[in-house]
C-alpha cells in the first residue's frame, strides 16, 4: 500500500487522489465504502479540526462567561455603593491608617497615645543630647501651644518674660532672642543637623520680633507693594509679612531658619530643609507654615519659618500633617 494514500489525502477529492493506478474512479470510491481503503487513517485530520473548533467554542463560553460575571459583579458593586436612588446604603468608611489622625481629645484613640508616648521617648541622636531633653520634650506639654494669627492676635504689649540669647543667630539680627525653652531646644536641632551633614550656613535669620519691629516690617512690605493701591498692598504685604499682633515672632517661639542670603522658597530644595521637615518634630519644632495650607493658614508657604510647641505636640502635629491652626481647633488648645 502506498502511503501517499495518507498524506495526500484531499477530503473533496478523495476518490482522485486516493485512486491507485489502475483503477477507475468509481472502482476506488467502491472499495472505499466498501471499506478497503484506511479511510479512518486519513482522518485525523479532520479530528484534529473538530477538536480545535470545540475548544475555541468552549473558550468562547468561558469568555462570555467571565465577561458576564464582571458585568454583573461590577452592576452589584455599583448597586452596594449607590443604592437605588443614588444614596449609598452601603457606606465605606475611609480606611483608618493607625496615628495617621490624632484622635479629637488626648484621651481617645485607643493605643494612639501609646504610641506617641513610644514614638518620643527614647530617640536616638548623634551627639549626646540628653541635657536637652527637658527643653526637646517640656514636661509641661500644653505650655507653648498657643495659636498666634488672624483670628488669635497678640496684645501689642504683649512681651515674654524668660527670653534669652538665641543660637547659630546671623549677624545683624535685630532682636536675637527666643524664649529659654525654644532656644534650648533650637540649640540642640542645629547641632544635631550639622552633626548630620547640614551646612553651618543653616543658621537663624528672626527670631522673637516686638510689636513694634513687626509693625516696621509690615509697613515696608506694605510700601513695596504700593503699586497695587493701598487696600490691596495691604492684603498682599498680610500674606508675607504677619500684620502686628498677628506675628508669632512676637511670642518668641520661633525662628526663620535657612541657608540663603534671604528668606526663599527654593530653600525646600535643599538638603538643608529636608533634613529639618523630616527631624525638626523631634527637637520640639514645626514647620508652620507648610505647602498648600495657604488656605488655612493665611501665610505663604515659608519653608524656613520654624515653630516650637514642644516634642509631643510636634510629633502629632507632624505625624497628622494638620496645621497648627487645624491641630488647636481639634484639641481645644492653644486658643485662649
Ligand atoms: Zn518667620
Amino acid at each position: 500500500m502506498n502511503e501517499s494514500y495518507y498524506y495526500n489525502y484531499n477530503p473533496s477529492s478523495r476518490a482522485k487522489i486516493n485512486r491507485p493506478a489502475g483503477r477507475s474512479a468509481y472502482q476506488t470510491q467502491a472499495r472505499q465504502r466498501a471499506g478497503a481503503y484506511p479511510a479512518h487513517r486519513a482522518r485525523p485530520a479532520k479530528r484534529r479540526s473538530m477538536a480545535s473548533v470545540y475548544i475555541a467554542r468552549y473558550i468562547l463560553l468561558l469568555a462570555i462567561y467571565f465577561v458576564l460575571m464582571v458585568v454583573s459583579a461590577l452592576g452589584m458593586a455599583m448597586l452596594l455603593h449607590f443604592g437605588f436612588g443614588g444614596e449609598p446604603f452601603v457606606k465605606t468608611e475611609p480606611v483608618m491608617v493607625a496615628a495617621a489622625a490624632p484622635p479629637a481629645k488626648a484621651s481617645e484613640g485607643v493605643g494612639y497615645e501609646e504610641y506617641v508616648e513610644a514614638s518620643i521617648s527614647n530617640l536616638t541622636f548623634k551627639l549626646d543630647l540628653s541635657e536637652y531633653e527637658e527643653y526637646m520634650n517640656p514636661s509641661d506639654r500644653d505650655a507653648y501651644i498657643k495659636l498666634i494669627n488672624q483670628t488669635y492676635t497678640i496684645e501689642k504689649d504683649f512681651k515674654p518674660d524668660d527670653l534669652v540669647n538665641a543660637p547659630y543667630v546671623r549677624d545683624g539680627v535685630v532682636t536675637p532672642y527666643l524664649r529659654l525653652y525654644a532656644a534650648k531646644a533650637l540649640e540642640a536641632m542645629l547641632s544635631e543637623a550639622y552633626a548630620n551633614g547640614c551646612s553651618q550656613t543653616l543658621t537663624v535669620t528672626s527670631a522673637y520680633r516686638s510689636y513694634d519691629y513687626q509693625q516696621f516690617l509690615y509697613d515696608y512690605r506694605v510700601s513695596v507693594y504700593s503699586y497695587l493701591g493701598e487696600e490691596e498692598a495691604r492684603k498682599k504685604a498680610a500674606t508675607i509679612v504677619a500684620i502686628p499682633g498677628q506675628s508669632e515672632h512676637q511670642t518668641g517661639l520661633a525662628a526663620d531658619i535657612h541657608t540663603l542670603l534671604s528668606a526663599d522658597e527654593v530653600f525646600e530644595n535643599t538638603y538643608e530643609f529636608q533634613w529639618l521637615k523630616e527631624n525638626s518634630w523631634k527637637f520640639g519644632f514645626i514647620l508652620r507654615y507648610p505647602k498648600d495650607k495657604t488656605h488655612i493658614t493665611g501665610i505663604i508657604y515659608e519653608p524656613w519659618h520654624f515653630r516650637y510647641v514642644g516634642r509631643y505636640h510636634a510629633f502629632k502635629i507632624y505625624e497628622s500633617g494638620l496645621t497648627l491652626e487645624e491641630y488647636c481647633e481639634l484639641t481645644g488648645l492653644g486658643l485662649d
